[in-house]
């Protein structure tokens, strides 16, 4: 069961998500089939997503995450809400790359050190928030701190993993995101940055059988540590006919038009589940009429 805490330190200077998303990366894999390299980088970024949306109040709120990249990926696109569920796809999900010298997968090269990570957020006012910063990694997590920074001008610390086993499948998945308050004082920075300094990878803490709440004791050491929540996440597409035919009328009456002339029926595959939509004359028909 994947879950996501949130923690302070005693004097609430700082906060702290961390994140066990093991099995939400684990589903995102038996959908999409992705080569561990891909895997890897799209779990680190559902792990990022997932802890950005749970933090969200209204119950229409939505996040989506773009890193558009100039590796081999091309983008990565997530989205989640308030429940912190997620739902993500990929460009081109078979990229192998030799190992890095370190024998880690190269998510770096994999993604591209140039392009960009777009955030959304749909907070239910007219027009969603947009911000917008370079990649300076690749590795996605430095990528996420970098965006908090120069977008948003929040400190903060952002650690993320994904464990690919020998048969693909996913052994460990999940992350931290650290948040300085504006009002943090010198001392208590200091402390957490020598914390995040000494810490191991986020899979190694969890291959040492660490949870979630364990991994916040290490990030908060010497500062206390209290537990404000925890919350259970998992992979979920939210897709139905209804969306789908939203994204059939934006292609236009034309194209609506073409296809009806030429095949009389459609079938939509959506990008976050895979699940077949399909759309016969008469319905097309109908959306014809409807946007006349
Ligand atoms: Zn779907």
């Amino acid at each position: 069961m994947d879950y996501i805490i949130n923690a302070t330190d005693k004097n609430r200077e700082l906060s702290v998500f961390v994140a066990k998303t093991t099995d939400m990366v684990n589903t995102m894999r038996s959908i999409h089939n992705p080569s561990p390299v891909v895997c890897a980088a799209i779990g680190r970024s559902m792990t990022a997503t997932s802890i950005m949306a749970i933090g969200m109040k209204g119950e229409k709120d939505k996040i989506t995450t773009i890193i558009k990249g100039n590796g081999y990926i091309g983008n990565i696109i997530c989205v989640s809400n308030h429940t912190g569920n997620v739902k993500a796809c990929a460009t081109n999900y078979n990229v192998d790359l030799p190992l890095r010298d370190d024998k880690k997968l190269d998510v770096g090269r994999a993604v591209g050190t140039g392009g960009s990570l777009t955030i959304i957020k749909d907070l239910g006012l007219k027009e969603p928030y947009i911000g917008n910063s370079q990649l300076i990694s690749g590795e996605v997590a430095e990528d996420y701190t970098n965006y908090f920074l120069n977008s948003e001008q929040i400190r903060s610390a952002v650690g993320l993993g994904v464990l690919v086993d020998v048969d693909y499948t996913v052994k460990y998945a999940g992350g931290f995101i650290v948040y300085v308050m504006p009002f943090a004082s010198e001392d208590t920075i200091l402390k957490v940055e020598k914390n995040i300094s000494n810490l191991s990878s986020v899979t190694d803490m969890m291959k040492e059988g660490k949870s979630p709440e364990d991994i916040a004791d290490v990030l908060l050491s010497g500062l206390g540590c209290d537990i404000l929540s925890n919350k259970q996440v998992g992979y979920e597409c939210d897709c139905n006919k209804d969306r789908i035919e939203k994204a059939l009328i934006s292609l236009g009456k034309n194209e609506i038009k073409k296809i009806y002339d030429e095949d009389k029926k459609v079938e939509i595959q959506c990008h976050f589940c895979n699940k077949k939509y399909n759309f016969d004359e008469n319905e097309l028909l109908h959306l014809i009429k409807k946007i006349s």
